[in-house]
């Protein structure tokens, strides 16, 4: 079995070869994602836009710089964190990722995740939420930690929104703040017992039947 950092990088090589959908055909560069292999949390956002496309890493246009910010109020530097996408490759014109893309690129998400097994998972918008939980939210569950899957799962707001509305920054700097706090309390007591919440969310479109709930835990 190849050790962690080897496949890890293997991905990296690999993907630069990945036709497995049509976003292939438009790239200029795959952007696998990048940190170091030994890592506590990991970030997940949607996919490369075209500053992350033209440099083959992630956030490093306006979102990547309200992303460090966030970061800074977690008490956390980029260095010390894994960041990667739900999509590798940069769709046109930045429209949102197909199900199709998103399901075509979901073993290399599901790889990373795997081999590097942080202790918490910190999606950044709708598309790396709906990895994890599904007709959920991001306006009613922005900020809370959920366990799924043996970690923690903590769902943001994708950096971008408060370039859109800046009136939800501070809303941001606060949910980033409280996953500092998380962070900080890794090593739970032995007796602390989780409660258990259900996610309900109603639908986009009224005409649609209402979601169905989600069961979830919330800490
Ligand atoms: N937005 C994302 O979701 N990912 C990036 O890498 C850059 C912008």
């Amino acid at each position: 079995m190849p050790d962690k950092k080897d496949r890890l990088d293997s991905i990296r090589e690999e993907l630069r070869h990945c036709r497995q959908c049509a976003l292939a055909r438009g790239r200029r560069n795959v952007v696998p994602g990048e940190g170091p292999h030994h890592v506590q949390v990991m970030f997940i956002g949607e996919g490369p836009g075209r500053n992350e496309d033209q440099q083959g890493k992630p956030f490093v246009g306006q979102a990547g710089a309200v992303l460090d910010e966030l970061l800074a109020a977690a008490g956390l530097k980029r260095e010390e964190v894994f960041i990667a996408n739900v999509i590798k490759c940069r769709p046109p014109n930045n429209r949102d990722p197909l199900p199709e893309e998103i399901s075509a690129c979901r073993h290399w998400l599901d790889e990373q995740i795997n081999l590097l097994d942080p202790k918490i998972i910190v999606t950044l918008g709708r598309f790396s939420m709906a990895r994890f939980i599904e007709n959920a939210r991001i306006g009613r569950i922005h900020g809370q930690a959920f366990e799924i899957e043996g970690r923690k799962v903590v769902t943001m707001y994708h950096p971008a929104a408060s370039l859109h509305n800046p009136a939800l920054k501070n809303t941001m700097l606060a949910d980033f703040a409280k996953l500092g706090g998380i962070i900080k309390k890794l090593s739970p007591t032995p007796n602390s017992v989780p409660a258990t919440v259900e996610v309900k969310s109603p639908p986009e479109n009224t005409e649609e039947e209402p979601d169905a709930p989600v069961q979830l835990t919330l800490f």
